[in-house]
Parts: C-alpha cells; sequence; structure tokens
C-alpha cells in the first residue's frame, strides 16, 4: 500500500483528517474532553474509543492528519517533542546502539546521554553531514540512525537518502527529525527515511501556546506498534485540548512556513553583508556547505538561521535584547520572530559557538525585520538625555523603547 496522496499539501492541511462531526453537522470538531466512553450491553464501545489515555476523537484526527501531510502511514502523538523520542528510544532494547547526529537538538543528545545511558542504550555521535562517518560508526547492533536536517541551531543538512542508504543496508531503522523542515518543504519518506519525529510546538502549532510531539511512520510495522504501545502505555499523551489546538494550526502551516522560509532568505542574505557579522549558518545561501543538498531535498530553506558576530560572546548576549521587534525568546517556528543567544539557553554542553545568535523568523514584513536587526546592530546610540526636574525625579518619556 502508498501513502502517496496525489492532492496538494495546502490541500492536505486544510482537509485531511477532517469531516464534519457526525453526530451535530459542526464543520469545526469539538474538543471531546471525557476521559471515557459508554459500553454497550456486550461490554465493547461501539465507536472505537474506550479510555482517553488510550484514544480519543481530537488525537485520532490529528494523527491522521500528521500522518497524511508527511506521506506516512500512521502518526503517534505525544505531550512533548522530548517525549516523542524518549518513546522512540525506549522502543528499543539494552544493548542496543544508536547513531546520531552530534548535531542534534541539544535535549535529544542529554535524554541519550542522561536517561538512556543508564538503560544501557549505546549512542554514538558522528558528524552527519558526512556520510562516512554515519557508515564508519555503524556496528551489527546498530538499530538506529538519527539525524536531524536542518538542524537546530547549527542548520547542518544530512543528505536524508544517503543516510537511509547507511542504515538499511545495515539493517538499521533511519530516523529524521523535521522540524526544522516542515513536511512543507521537505518530506523523508520520499528519500527513504523510516520514522519522522517532529516537535509540533514549532513551526506545526506554529503560535507559541501548544507543546506536543509526534512520531510518523513509514509502514505500520511491529516497531511502530510497540511504540503505539508505548505512547499509550507510558501515557505521555496530549490533551484533547492540545490536540485540537493543533490540528487548527496545521490548516495554516503551508502558507506560514513558505512565507517565513522566503523571510528568512532575505534576512540571511542581509546579516550575509553585514559588516559586524562573521558567518550566517544558513542553507539557503550558496555559501553554506549543505546549499546543494538541501536543494535536493527540500522546496525552502525553513524559517530558522543563526549568526556569529566578530566581536565575540559579550556582543552576542547583548544582541537579543536591542531588538524591538524581535522577541528576545527562546523556541523556534511561531508567528513572532524570535532572537536568543543559543548557548547560554543550552548551558555548559552546548555546540553552539559562544558568539552565535539564532533567529526565528515570523510572519512580520522582511523590510521590518531587517530594519529591526539594523537598527540593533547599529552603532550604540548614546542614551538621549533625561529631563530632570529641578528636584531630581525622573520623567519618563512616554513610548520609548524598554530594553528587555
Ligand atoms: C524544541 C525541539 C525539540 C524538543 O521539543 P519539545 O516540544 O520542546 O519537547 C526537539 N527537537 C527540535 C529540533 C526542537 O527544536
Amino acid at each position: 500500500m502508498t501513502n502517496h496522496d496525489s492532492r496538494h499539501i495546502e490541500t492536505l492541511a486544510v482537509h485531511a483528517g477532517r469531516t464534519p462531526d457526525p453526530a451535530t453537522g459542526a464543520v469545526m470538531p469539538p474538543i471531546h474532553l471525557a476521559t471515557n466512553y459508554e459500553r454497550d450491553a456486550t461490554g465493547a464501545c461501539p465507536r472505537g474509543f474506550e479510555y482517553t489515555r488510550e484514544g480519543n476523537p481530537n488525537r485520532q484526527a490529528l494523527e491522521t492528519s500528521l500522518a497524511r501531510l508527511e506521506g506516512g502511514a500512521a502518526a503517534a502523538c505525544f505531550a512533548s517533542g522530548n517525549a516523542a523520542a524518549a518513546a522512540i528510544f525506549q522502543a528499543l532494547t539494552p544493548a542496543q546502539h544508536v547513531v546520531i547526529a552530534q548535531d542534534t537538538y541539544y535535549g535529544t543528545a542529554v535524554l541519550l546521554k542522561d536517561i538512556f545511558a543508564a538503560w544501557a542504550l549505546e549512542a554514538t555521535f558522528v558528524d552527519a553531514t558526512d556520510p562516512e562517518a554515519i557508515a564508519a560508526a555503524m556496528r551489527p547492533q546498530t538499530a538506529l540512525v538519527w539525524v536531524e536536517t536542518p538542524s537546530n541551531p547549527l542548520l547542518s543538512i544530512v543528505d536524508i537518502a544517503r543516510a537511509a542508504a547507511i542504515a538499511h543496508a545495515h539493517g538499521a531503522r533511519l530516523v529524521v527529525e523535521n522540524t526544522l523542515g516542515t513536511p512543507v518543504l521537505q518530506q523523508p519518506f520520499e528519500f527513504g527515511a523510516d520514522l519522522v519525529v517532529h516537535s509540533t510546538t514549532k513551526f506545526l502549532g506554529g503560535h507559541s501556546d501548544v507543546l506536543g510531539g509526534v512520531v510518523v511512520t513509514n509502514v505500520v510495522d511491529e516497531f511502530f506498534q510497540r511504540l503505539r504501545r508505548i505512547q499509550v502505555i507510558g501515557g505521555a499523551v496530549p490533551s484533547p485540548f492540545d490536540c485540537w489546538l493543533l490540528q487548527r494550526s496545521l490548516k495554516t502551516l503551508p502558507c506560514r512556513v513558505r512565507a517565513q522560509s522566503e523571510t528568512a532568505i532575505k534576512v540571511a542574505r542581509f546579516l550575509a553583508t553585514h559588516k559586524r557579522v562573521e558567518r550566517v549558518l544558513y542553507p539557503g545561501l550558496p555559501e553554506h556547505p549543505g546549499y546543494l543538498t538541501a536543494k535536493r531535498q527540500m522546496s525552502g530553506f525553513g524559517g530558522v538561521l543563526s549568526f556569529t558576530l566578530k566581536e565575540g560572546a559579550a556582543a552576542a548576549k547583548a544582541l537579543p535584547s536591542r531588538t524591538r521587534i524581535f522577541t528576545h525568546a527562546t523556541s523556534i517556528g511561531g508567528v513572532e520572530s524570535l532572537i536568543e543567544h543559543r548557548a547560554s539557553a543550552e548551558g555548559p554542553d552546548t555546540r553552539a559557538p559562544q558568539n552565535l545568535v539564532r533567529l526565528s523568523i515570523g510572519l512580520e514584513h522582511p523590510d521590518d525585520l531587517i530594519a529591526d536587526l539594523a537598527q540593533a546592530l547599529g552603532e550604540v546610540p548614546q542614551p538621549e538625555p533625561k529631563p530632570v526636574f529641578p528636584g531630581g525625579r525622573l520623567l519618563r518619556t512616554p513610548g520609548m523603547p524598554q530594553s528587555g
């Protein structure tokens, strides 16, 4: 059976997994907060729902939508991106081995090092931009190859097809974390991935107001059935309201992501010419080492970029409090643009250089975002002399930006 649906992603985003409510005809689905469902005289649950941890209409509809968007066979939703990743590692058995890109979300590495190492799951971190490095790390016990492309926050690009070929030659599965790509720009199953993971908190949710994660599978095999078991027995499931909110957000995903991606390239080009900027990390720039691979496997380069400053760490730490439109906050993928000194957010084990600043591009006008970065990177303005009453009390000028 093929998972391929010939309809375009804009159509799937609006319609997949959605039918008017059979009970009322409501065009938008109700939120089913019930934790339990009535049995019939035989003790069965005729509509397929029994207890909400095991399944409910909102989660089922969301999982259908997400599976269709990625072109997969089925999806399992979790309470966070980390819970989705943890479920995959839990589905392995002790003494199995994982080959994982060193450029992955730092939380994924922490899961392996702090939690799963204690369960004897071994992990080797490799430079996955080099297929030879993946191949060299493979062992007979390797069950999984895990790559993230583009990676957060270093925007490195992994050749998915080559990673898949190496994994499969060793009887291992390939997991692609597609949080930055999104199914709009990149569909890893087309290139041989077996599982796709997202933190749905980011672009899929898109409004910085719902936490979630998902694993999508290309085939419903024993591994996915075990993952489903971990989802419903482990119980790290999203609430019906979270599912409803996320499914609502998916309708605008293609429009949002394309706009964010188009603005990001403009911002990247502006930064690449700025005299204070040392390097821009964005796969849409031809000088990026992953540019050709990204061009082959993506239809746009995404809404996240990072850059380093020539003056070093102090300048990079100071910059996020100087922007007026970019909000100084963690996370990515929302409609509002964000700026962050990534090494501070990740702590001592970070792989992010100390002079690196990460941007998440929202839906504001690109000219306004570029103007904001230009003023933030500009000469340090002399503080305006504050009018002082003879008694010494400060007068606040209305509308003056507050540094935060
Ligand atoms: C945020 C993020 C995660 C973790 O997701 P949560 O929803 O915060 O648990 C995992 N991977 C990537 C690439 C992320 O950006």
